[in-house]
């Protein structure tokens, strides 16, 4: 089984309090992160075959992100580098309220051109052809060009017609788009292409104003969605498969640290799982095990002797 993840990932910037003297002093903590990128690295540490597909720069913070994946045993055969270009950057800031508020820079990062490029799609297609199941998610389609996204969704369908498996988190991130409807009509078409979606519900209710997962569970039906997963925090996490609706609790975290990158764990462990034979009950067991050992360190990514190190059963 060989999954491809299909996205951004951006350089980070975050601030870390360090005592000097009688002072503190913020100093920024440099890394690398990206929803689907997130998801990659656990589901590779998850034992299964990985693909990041995404566009790079020639500079040297897109060398480290080639060596990262490789590091993570992540095939980078599929990413193509663009001359002068560098990948997006955000930075991350404490407010005084103590949330954190997140500024990026990526208009120009050169994965704004996945599937742009006629002859670069065409290799890419063929590549793609041969993976079992492709991810993808909301902030994949927010940054691609509307030809490209239109291409990309001509692709899925045929790729889905040759048995080719579709996973799809919506991962609403309003910013990204010119209006909540613009967001709509795009998920609504990819969610029609999606054989799993690994759905968070605070992102549904900003999306599609769902005030009930209810709702959200009658329209992911109406798209065809066979494998519907909503994720909801430390609440039990919803699944509707096969005209069934169970809940499935969630375990407590003794001490939660940072939940960054929890839903996009949790969605590489669900799918760790399924693609190794698991049932959906036991995939969602699994992607609340991968989330926990996330979100009980700070980072989306957390270092790989801390996630091997903590208690997976
Ligand atoms: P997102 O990161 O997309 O906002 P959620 O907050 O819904 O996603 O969390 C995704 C998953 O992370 C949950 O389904 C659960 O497995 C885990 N998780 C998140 N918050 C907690 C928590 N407070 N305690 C235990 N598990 C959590």
């Amino acid at each position: 089984m060989k999954l491809a993840a299909l996205g951004e990932v951006m350089v980070e910037l975050a601030p870390q309090a360090v005592s000097q003297g009688s002072g503190q002093k913020a100093l920024l903590a440099q890394s690398y992160a990206g929803d689907t990128y997130n998801t990659a690295v656990y589901i590779a540490r998850g034992g299964v075959d990985v693909s990041y597909v995404t566009l790079l720069g020639e500079d040297p913070y897109s060398e480290e992100v080639l060596t990262r994946l490789a590091s993570e045993g992540i095939d980078t055969s599929a990413i193509a580098r663009l001359p002068g270009r560098c990948p997006g950057l955000y930075m991350i800031q404490n407010t005084a309220d103590g949330e954190r508020y997140f500024t990026y820079w990526r208009g120009e990062a050169p994965a704004r051109e996945l599937f742009a490029d006629p002859a670069r799609r065409e290799v890419l297609r063929d590549y793609l052809r041969k993976m079992d199941c492709l991810y993808l998610s909301g902030i994949t389609l927010a940054i691609m060009n509307p030809e490209a996204r239109a291409e990309l969704l001509v692709f899925l369908k045929e790729y889905r017609a040759n048995g080719g498996r579709v996973a799809f988190d919506s991962n609403y991130r309003p910013r990204l788009w010119a209006s909540a409807e613009a967001a709509r009509s795009v998920v609504a078409e990819f969610l029609q292409q999606a054989d799993m979606a690994l759905l968070t519900f605070e992102d549904e209710q900003a999306l599609w104003g769902d005030e009930l997962p209810d709702s959200c569970i009658k329209r992911n039906g109406d798209f065809g969605v066979a494998e519907l997963v909503i994720k909801r925090g430390a609440e039990p996490v919803l699944l509707q498969y096969q005209g069934d609706l169970v809940s499935v609790e969630v375990p407590a975290v003794s001490s939660v640290v940072d939940t960054t990158g929890a839903g996009d764990s949790f969605n590489a462990g669900y799918l760790a799982a399924r693609l190794q034979g698991a049932s959906p009950e036991d995939a969602i067991a699994a992607g609340n095990r991968c989330a926990a050992r996330v979100i009980g360190h700070r980072g989306a990514i957390i270092p790989r002797a801390d996630y091997f190190a903590t208690d997976a059963s």
